[in-house]
């Protein structure tokens, strides 16, 4: 692995190999298994490691992300990402797969009850979602406590408004509760919501794409195959050519270099179809599956994924004017808002659909 070697371990510069630290390996060792165990804070694993003596070129703990990247890192147990590719490293691991995974699990259901807990925490989840119509400013919150006379009874309502900070216009526009802006938003995002039926049978249909693409490639390879063995065949006779002295040493070699040339560009070919064919079909599948779960994001009431889903959707094109919402769908959804039948989204075989991941 290229770069610093992980705590625990050694880079050594003679053979540029990554070697086991053994005065700190061990509590790295411990720190994964006093965590696996589902009752330990990651703080406490931070103060665990600094009383050991692990702790920052500035003499702090590490922090509560560090700890956690440490806890997660693969590395460990004998695998790493580099440049976006998976590689077993030569290095010894210190840890089995069977603890790291329970520290995930544990890191894992930690992490959903920190996303609970926040969501309950966040008083206003569209916040930084729409923008002002009038006047292109973002549309911010306040929440506003309403006490009914002579009951103990409280309503709590969020207003959305335009934060009004452009100095060029004057805006106008009123606020809006979260009572008519949420029904608002979930009828436009259900706009955008990709038919089952339609879903299954454009997956349908790319499969056999798939399949398509694959025999297509296959088809060629052989043929770029059959092409290498026949350069092979011809240096063969060139050679034999030049050893009855039929040509001359310079010919011989010009006509080598030309041949040899020829079939490295073959042989890039060749890679390369086997690298890229249909790598466009799996985003573009994951597209049709989120499409076709809108209305069940939408169904579970949970503001924040409903959030994400509308900036995935509307991106900054969501707009709120005269207390009404509009916006437009953006790369592959905007078919969708177009037509919502979903005719036009069956792609033509063969032809690439432009889609931005
Ligand atoms: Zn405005």
């Amino acid at each position: 692995m290229p770069g610093r070697s992980p705590l625990g371990y050694l880079n050594d510069s003679r053979d540029k190999s990554i070697v086991i630290n053994k005065n700190v390996s061990p509590f790295i060792i411990q720190a994964f298994e006093r965590y696996s165990k589902g009752n330990t804070q990651l703080k406490e694993i931070s103060s665990f490691l600094a009383s050991k003596g692990i702790i920052t070129s500035k003499n702090k703990n590490l922090r509560i992300d560090k700890t956690k990247k440490l806890l997660s890192n693969s590395f460990y147990y004998g695998i790493f990402k580099y440049g976006g590719e998976v590689y077993e490293g030569r290095h010894t691991p210190i840890i089995s797969k069977a603890l790291f995974d329970k520290v995930q699990d544990v890191l894992s259901s930690r992490n959903k009850q920190w996303q609970h807990a926040n969501v309950e925490r966040i008083p206003k989840p569209y916040l930084g979602l729409l923008r002002c119509g009038e006047c292109g400013m973002m549309i911010s919150a306040e929440i506003h406590n309403k006490y009914y006379k002579n009951t103990n009874h409280h309503a709590k309502y969020i207003y959305y408004h335009c934060t009004k900070k452009n100095k060029g216009i004057k805006c106008g526009q009123k606020y809006i509760r979260d009572v008519d802006l949420e029904p608002q938003l979930t009828t436009l995002i259900k706009k955008y919501t990709l038919k089952k039926t339609w879903a299954n049978q454009i997956l349908l249909k790319l499969k056999i794409e798939e399949s398509d693409i694959s025999k297509s490639c296959l088809d060629v390879i052989s043929i770029k195959r059959k092409d290498l063995e026949q350069i092979d065949v011809k240096l063969k006779l060139l050679l034999d050519s030049y050893l009855d002295q039929m040509i001359d040493k310079d010919d011989f070699q010009q006509k080598k270099f030309e041949l040899m040339s020829k079939r490295k560009t073959i042989e890039e070919q060749i890679l390369s179809l086997k690298k890229n064919q249909g790598n466009w079909i799996e985003p573009f599948k994951n597209w049709i599956i989120e499409a076709s779960c809108v209305d069940q994001i939408i169904s579970t009431q949970d503001k924040q994924q409903i959030k994400v889903l509308a900036s995935k959707i509307f991106g900054s094109n969501l707009f709120l004017e005269n207390k009404t919402v509009r916006g437009d769908g953006i790369n592959a959804w905007s078919a969708l808002g177009a037509d919502p039948t979903g005719r036009c989204l069956v792609p033509p075989r063969g032809i690439e659909p432009r889609i931005t991941p």
